[in-house]
């Protein structure tokens, strides 16, 4: 349940561990709003310890045989939105800087910089690695006001269209451990034509993987 790049994390009923094989990363400033590897594992942790807390154990190792997509990406949010709370409390200015900056190459080598990284934004439904696709901007899209499809271009992007979601809302989504679940759900709070453009492109990596 970690992010990647060889730094990864559990996050096991009341604790956390951190593992972190590199330590010539520790004391990069890297990633949203040049936070650090270990904060953001942390925080993404923490997003896997409360669905944890909502889900228990049972429902919790369902999913991870199955819907892992849901679990990734709610931890991936909730990385996302606690770095974005904090450093916004410390005073930084939110802006989007090029989205693409945050891409995994072909080796794994980080590209540091750029706010996106927990965000995802570069996240592509036909991300050839399983393992890639699982951390996707699901939830993030929710709320964010980055339309990938529009500014980054190409279908392989997410058709972004829907922005702040209610956080109780999405709070609720996260609470749910199965995808057709997950679809009945979130159609109940979009638009016919927002709601279909916007899961298509999760739904066609949920049916493909
Ligand atoms: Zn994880």
């Amino acid at each position: 349940m970690g992010i990647g790049h060889g730094t990864t994390g559990v996050s096991i009923q009341n604790q956390i561990e951190v593992y972190h094989p590199y330590p010539t990363y520790t004391n990069e400033t890297v990633y949203l709003h040049h936070h650090s590897y270990t904060i953001g594992l942390v925080l993404h942790e923490l997003g896997h310890w409360i669905q944890w807390k909502w889900l228990g154990n049972d429902e919790i190792a369902a999913m991870l045989l199955g819907q892992r997509l849901l679990n990734e990406s709610w931890a991936n949010y909730v990385g996302w939105e606690l770095c974005r709370a904090y450093y916004k409390s410390l005073g930084w200015r939110e802006q989007f800087q090029d989205p693409t900056e945050n891409v995994w190459d072909e080796i794994e080598t980080p590209t540091p910089i750029g706010i996106s990284y927990e965000a995802r934004q570069n996240w592509q439904k036909t991300d050839r690695r399983k393992e890639n696709g699982l951390y996707s901007p699901l939830f993030v899209d929710l709320r964010d006001g980055f339309n990938q499809r529009l500014n980054i271009g190409g279908d392989v992007y997410p058709d972004d269209v829907v922005n702040d979601l209610d956080y109780l809302i999405i709070n609720e989504l996260g609470k749910i451990a199965n995808w057709p679940h997950f679809k009945q759900e979130l159609r109940k709070y979009l638009s016919e034509s927002d709601y279909n453009t916007f899961i298509a492109d999760f739904d066609w990596w949920q049916a493909h993987h």
